[in-house]
């Protein structure tokens, strides 16, 4: 795909999150790999004014290209492109759900079998760290490692997969299980222990046939 195909495939990707409602503001970016690098969405640009000529790109050693300013949080974008080669799109946002589990710095545990959409049986809460630091982008890369999605600790969420489609698709299900969460939470108070839960046979049983479940790109 050209250059100008991802990019405008980056802005639709924006728009949908948008729709879906994950999105605080300008407070989200997305990421697609391109060349040597990846192309993100710029810092502070409403979705709808975007063009696919903001859209900035950035080399592996994390040079931007000049007289553009890329998302403030490009640093963990680039974390996880060399944490997993085999995926290649990031969708980061401050889901109120996903954020408000973060904040409880609680992972999700496998309340629910759709928890494997991350590749592992639970989702993690990464530490926090200051928005835009190195820090927090080698947190994300531990993070990414082992699990396709991760919340961050009073910040938000991070989903990575094979393309942009499927990271969206990804970031939604994580703010659905947090809704779940939040819910079970509610009724069963802050008392972990109580909650039901998988057992771990059963998740390893569910991550063998999710190895060809999920959306069909
Ligand atoms: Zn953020």
């Amino acid at each position: 795909m050209s250059r100008k195909h991802i990019a405008q495939a980056i802005i639709d990707t924006c728009l949908k999150m948008n729709a879906l409602g994950l999105n605080q503001g300008t407070s989200g970016n997305i990421s697609a790999r391109y060349q040597d690098g990846f192309l993100i969405t710029p810092s502070g640009v409403p979705y709808e004014k975007l063009t696919p000529e903001q859209i900035v790109y950035i080399n592996y050693s994390g040079e931007a290209e000049p007289d553009k300013i890329p998302s403030s949080e490009w640093h963990f974008h680039l974390s996880c492109y060399e944490a997993r080669p085999e995926l290649n799109a990031v969708v980061h946002n401050h889901a109120v759900n996903a954020t408000a589990v973060s904040i409880l710095n609680h992972g999700i545990p496998a309340i629910h079998y759709m928890v494997a959409v991350t590749g592992t049986d639970h989702v993690p809460c990464i530490p926090y760290s200051t928005f835009g630091t190195q820090e927090l982008a080698e947190s994300v890369k531990t993070g990414i490692k082992h699990s396709k999605a991760l919340l961050m600790q009073h910040h938000g969420m991070i989903a990575m997969e094979a393309s942009l489609e499927k990271a969206l698709w990804l970031a939604n299900e994580i703010e659905i299980l947090a809704q779940l969460y939040l819910k079970i939470l509610a009724v069963i108070g802050n008392s972990v222990e109580r909650i039901p839960v998988l057992s771990s046979e059963e998740m390893q049983r569910v991550l063998v046939k999710f190895k060809s479940y999920g959306l069909k790109a």
